[in-house]
């Protein structure tokens, strides 16, 4: 079995409405392309700031930007006109923990994946709001990344952790420390260990400035040590992106010995053996 349960088929850009990339015609090409490459479980995860209802939860400028989607009509186009799981990308702001309950609880998706792409109100993989910069040093942001990191996976909200040091985006020397990067990773991996929620490995790192899987492979050495299970998606924004750079993960995934991966039904977990299935 193989999975790409973290998709977006709406692009990122604010010159797009839904209607452009919210078609039935869209979520086949989508599924075409998985099928060409032996995946065959596959769900879309939307932006929660890309929906009205995210404003609930924050009122940061960017999300001002860009919340013109209606969450209901995305639910609905998902279970009725594709065959697609239906998931969505939801940030982990702290201290709107129940709001972000709340809003989640009113919709049946078969999975939330938690990401966390600002440390307060400074993001870590856009020019725009960037934490970089902000008189910070690398070393204070790596380390508030994965500490807000152990407390997205703590606060039980999610179903998959999303690239999980996405930090390391702009993958140059100065926004990176030196040495073992390990030392950065244990609180994250302490929450993992804790409550054993799926992990992501994520092939979008590929295709960023970093040009490396998420997360690097010493992490996911202790995320197989913590005992929580691995969930394989890509972050395709195109289809030409669905099931990208798989190859990548699949040796990094055997060379470690990890066998199995998550699937998941209306929040519900299972594990299945991992493997590319005959192309159809
Ligand atoms: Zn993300
Ligand atoms: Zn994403």
């Amino acid at each position: 079995m193989l999975t790409d349960y973290h998709l977006h088929l709406r692009r990122d850009g604010a010159e797009y409405t839904a209607a452009d990339h919210h078609s039935a015609e869209n979520a086949a090409a989508y599924r075409a392309a998985a099928s060409e490459r032996g995946i065959s479980e596959l769900g879309v995860s939307e932006h929660i700031y890309r929906f009205t209802e995210a404003l609930e939860i924050w009122r940061h400028p960017f999300w001002e930007r860009f919340a013109s989607d209606d969450l209901a009509a995305y639910c609905a186009f998902v279970r009725e006109e594709t065959d697609l799981r239906l998931g969505i990308e939801a940030d982990f702001i702290p201290g709107a923990e129940d709001r972000t309950a709340e809003l989640l609880a009113r919709h049946d998706f078969d999975y939330v994946v938690g990401s966390v792409h600002f440390i307060r109100d400074g993001a870590v993989d856009m020019d725009d709001f960037s934490v970089w910069g902000s008189g910070r040093s690398v070393q204070e942001i790596w380390r508030r990344y994965f500490e807000t990191v152990a407390e997205s996976v703590r606060s039980g909200l999610f179903d998959i952790i999303a690239h999980p040091d996405l930090v390391k985006y702009w993958g140059d020397g100065a926004r990176r420390p030196e040495g073992d990067l390990r030392r950065y990773y244990e609180p994250a991996i302490e929450a993992i260990a804790e409550t054993k929620v799926a992990v992501e490995v994520s092939t979008a790192g590929l295709r960023k400035p970093v040009g490396e899987l998420y997360p690097a492979t010493p992490f996911l050495e202790m995320v197989l040590e913590a005992g929580a299970p691995i969930a394989l998606s890509s972050d395709a924004h195109t289809p030409g992106d669905v099931g990208a750079g798989y190859e990548v993960a699949l040796e990094v995934l055997g060379s470690l010995g990890i066998r199995e991966i998550a699937l998941f039904d209306r929040r519900a977990r299972t594990l299945a053996p991992l493997g590319g299935e005959e192309a159809k």
